[in-house]
């Protein structure tokens, strides 16, 4: 019989912070160029040094995924616990970015929340099983990927390329709750064209303003009502944002252009396709009374072969679910709530593209993520990194352990 608190024991509190306090000193930052490698290329060591067969990717040049594997027996289920190594820019922080300090039960730094200190948990976890010398019956993987905050090719490269496993955590900051579904996210993007011509002829020209004021009132008065009767028992009522709207040229000219691009977040009740064609339907509507009005609807993204970014659901009876319960009970001796995540993750992308059941599981809480003070309770990082522990074990062995 396993004993869980010697395996638990094997990789310590203080190495767990100080590694997620060296993950952060390595900025991995949207800009910077060969923005993963050097930290890419930090984790590729450590797993080295624990003898832990490690390799990397290269979704995009010089920008590696790592991948780590600790092989099982061969009769148990494979586990992949994943998470991005790239973060959004430091912005305007006001502590700072690259620190990876320590203050008062919390470590500070661009990253400590979203998602580095997730990473260091994954790592611990892998180390603390390899250092006890037991052998699971099936394969943890670790995946340590490129740019989800921009495009997700380090997942989308693990979709088409493996490696394939039978269960997936996305660590993005759940606070330690079992987040097992979340809106899909689609920017889209709504060109409207007018004629422009003086300002003192307005009856000249056709204002692309005036005209994208129209569509927003339709789309706020005949189809966000219809939202309410899509929620998702889970993931709640479907969501539409007006981000950014831009046109004309001057205030004397009559506005011959305006882009309107929407946030739209849907639920599993809904499609892609089925949002695309709800907005085309409001724009003929429209066109059927003012033939002066024309609008063209597209992906903000149209030009890429980018995956795209469905919602996230799980059987709420799927094996994984049980192990992250069965692991969070004994590391913090509650039992978790299930929620639903309020931002994209990852797990979209495996769950739906590769067909690998992911749930999202993490330490620290979104509303610290990109923030102008991100940090991570040093609580939460040990709860994440137990639970990584005891649900690989619960998972891929079958077997918890005993106290
Ligand atoms: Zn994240």
């Amino acid at each position: 019989m396993l004993n869980h608190k010697n395996i638990l024991d094997k990789f310590t509190d203080s190495e767990l912070y100080q590694l997620t306090s060296e993950l952060i000193k390595i900025p991995s930052y949207t800009g910077l160029a060969e923005q993963e490698k050097e930290i890419a290329t930090f984790i590729h060591d450590f797993f080295k040094t624990e003898n832990i067969q490690v390799e990397f990717q290269e979704p995009l040049k010089n920008r590696p995924n790592v991948i780590a594997t600790l092989k099982g027996t061969g009769n148990g289920k494979s586990l992949m616990l994943t998470g991005h190594m790239d973060t959004v820019p430091p912005y305007n922080m006001i502590n700072a970015p690259l620190s990876g300090e320590i203050a008062d039960g919390k470590l500070y730094g661009r990253g400590a929340c979203d998602m580095k200190g997730a990473l260091a948990c994954m790592m611990g976890a892998m180390a603390a099983i390899k250092r006890s010398g037991i052998a699971l019956d099936g394969d943890l993987v670790f995946a340590g990927v490129i740019n989800e905050e921009q495009k997700s090719e380090g997942t989308e490269y693990i979709v088409r390329n493996g490696p394939h496993t039978d269960a997936a955590i996305v660590g993005e900051p759940s606070g330690l709750q079992i987040a097992a579904g979340h809106r899909g996210l689609e920017w889209i993007e709504i060109d409207i064209t007018g004629k422009t011509t003086h300002g003192g002829t307005p009856h000249e020209g056709i204002n692309a303003i005036s005209k994208a004021a129209k569509l927003i009132t339709s789309i706020e008065n005949d189809l966000v009502p219809k939202f309410k009767k899509r929620r998702h028992p889970l993931i709640g009522d479907p969501l539409l944002n007006f981000g950014v709207i831009e046109g004309g040229d001057q205030p004397s000219s009559v506005a011959g252009r305006c882009k309107l691009f929407i946030d739209r977040r849907w639920t599993p009740l809904e499609s892609f396709d089925l949002i695309m064609d709800e907005l085309r339907g409001l724009i003929s509507d429209i066109k059927k009374e003012d033939a002066n009005f024309n609008a063209q609807v597209k992906r903000y993204f149209a030009d890429s072969n980018m995956m795209l970014h469905k919602p996230l659901e799980i059987d709420l009876n799927h094996p994984i679910i049980n192990s992250l319960k069965r692991g969070i009970k004994i590391s913090l001796g509650r039992d978790p709530e299930i929620i639903s995540f309020l931002a994209w993750t990852d797990a979209s992308l495996l769950s739906n593209y590769a067909k690998i059941p992911s749930v999202v599981f993490g330490p620290g809480h979104l509303k610290n993520a990109h923030s102008e003070d991100e940090f991570v309770d040093l609580s939460q990082l040990k709860g994440a990194y137990e639970s990584y522990v005891l649900t690989a074990m619960d998972f891929c062995d079958g077997d918890i352990g005993n106290d």
